[in-house]
């Protein structure tokens, strides 16, 4: 005996590298590569350090407030937590506690699987299409709960709006979290279906439209039923989640929208032009509806150029998975980071080709 037998267990989620080295071109983690609001920089002046002593507002409220402003909503309708990773978090363990398996696509985010394992939730993985799309009957199934994203990493492809109320009607006996980190990139919110079902929950996140995924911020809509639940095991397990700091400038971003859709607009232009170059290199990618390309080569190895771009300090992410091993996902950068990216490439495929 030992206490190590009763030691959690859990094989930890691997994010991407966040190298030390300065002058890398950095396409590994689908960070925005343009600033946040100005208004951040100026909320950033005001903080007051005496402020600190005091404990943050355990609801959020300016923040609350501010997203449910922006998006035509109720405060009642909306959670904030520490990033969607911290959100998601929540909502598995509020939402899924039945004996049923949850639901989600065999290549997807790969925190999803982490967290069931962490919580001991059963679950199923449901294969993709072999056009890396979600099959909508596979979630017609019995089942524990639902979740995936959309658009869906790291295949960047989307499920249109009808499907999803399909696997949300389905299943009034679960709740079905959609996972809209990358919507802001050309894809249609699913939020108008909490006004109609109780049991779809929609998450979204500062970190990639809104480029500050180095400050934490992600958020859920759903009906206030609902909201209140994962309140209530908030409350439980952390009643201050986000610090004070994060709550003042969380809030200058959000009511700037001026800001970020035009950096959308900007990613979204250089994606487009990013695809025609690397189809024009012998690669193959389905239309991508977030801020990355996930693409494959028809002669080189996926690890091959990842290792390759990697010594020219440029990143990009492999996984060492079935189904995806040939496949990289390439974060769309700014125009420059994308020139650097295809030069390194034409010169590799110069050599290989
Ligand atoms: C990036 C990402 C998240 C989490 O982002 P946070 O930084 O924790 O807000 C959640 N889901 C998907 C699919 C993501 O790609």
């Amino acid at each position: 005996m030992s206490w190590e037998n009763n030691v959690r267990k859990v094989v930890p989620y691997t994010p991407g590298e966040q190298p030390k080295v300065k002058d890398i071109v950095k396409l590994n983690t689908n960070e925005n590569p343009y600033p946040p609001s100005p208004r951040v920089a100026e909320a950033l002046k005001s903080l007051d350090v005496n402020r600190m002593r005091l404990y943050p507002d355990p609801k959020i409220e300016d923040l609350v407030h501010a997203i449910a402003t922006v998006y035509g909503r109720k405060d009642e309708e909306v959670f904030v937590g520490i990033g969607s990773d911290d959100v998601l978090a929540m909502l598995f363990m509020t939402f899924f506690n039945s004996n049923k398996p949850i639901l989600f696509p065999d290549i997807t985010y790969s925190f999803y699987d982490v967290w069931a394992e962490m919580l001991r939730i059963p679950y199923v993985t449901q294969p993709l299409d072999e056009n890396f799309h979600i099959r909508v009957q596979d979630y017609k199934k019995e089942n524990g709960g639902i979740v995936f994203p959309n658009p869906n990493a790291p295949t960047g492809s989307v499920l249109a709006q009808e499907a999803i109320e399909e696997i949300v009607k389905a299943n009034p006996d679960s709740i079905v979290i959609v996972d809209e980190a990358y919507v802001d990139f050309g894809a249609e919110s699913a939020l108008p279906l909490i006004d109609k079902y109780d049991n779809v929950i929609v998450t979204q996140t500062f970190s990639k439209s809104r480029s500050m995924a180095g400050l934490r911020v992600g958020y859920a809509f759903a009906a206030p039923k609902t909201i209140k639940y994962l309140n209530d095991v908030k409350y439980s397990f952390n009643s201050y989640t986000m610090n004070y700091p994060g709550i003042v400038l969380g809030t200058a971003e959000v009511y700037d929208t001026e800001n970020f859709r035009k950096n959308c607009a900007k990613i979204m232009d250089t994606r487009a032009k990013a695809a025609v170059r690397f189809r024009e290199m012998g690669f193959t990618l389905e239309d991508s509806f977030s801020n990355f390309l996930f693409v494959t080569h028809e002669k080189v190895p996926a690890k091959k150029i990842f290792d390759y771009l990697r010594e020219n300090h440029i990143f990009v992410r492999w996984f060492n998975k079935p189904r995806i091993d040939r496949y990289l996902r390439v974060t769309i950068g700014t125009d420059e980071e994308m020139e650097k990216l295809f030069a390194a490439l034409t010169k590799l495929l110069e050599t290989e080709a």
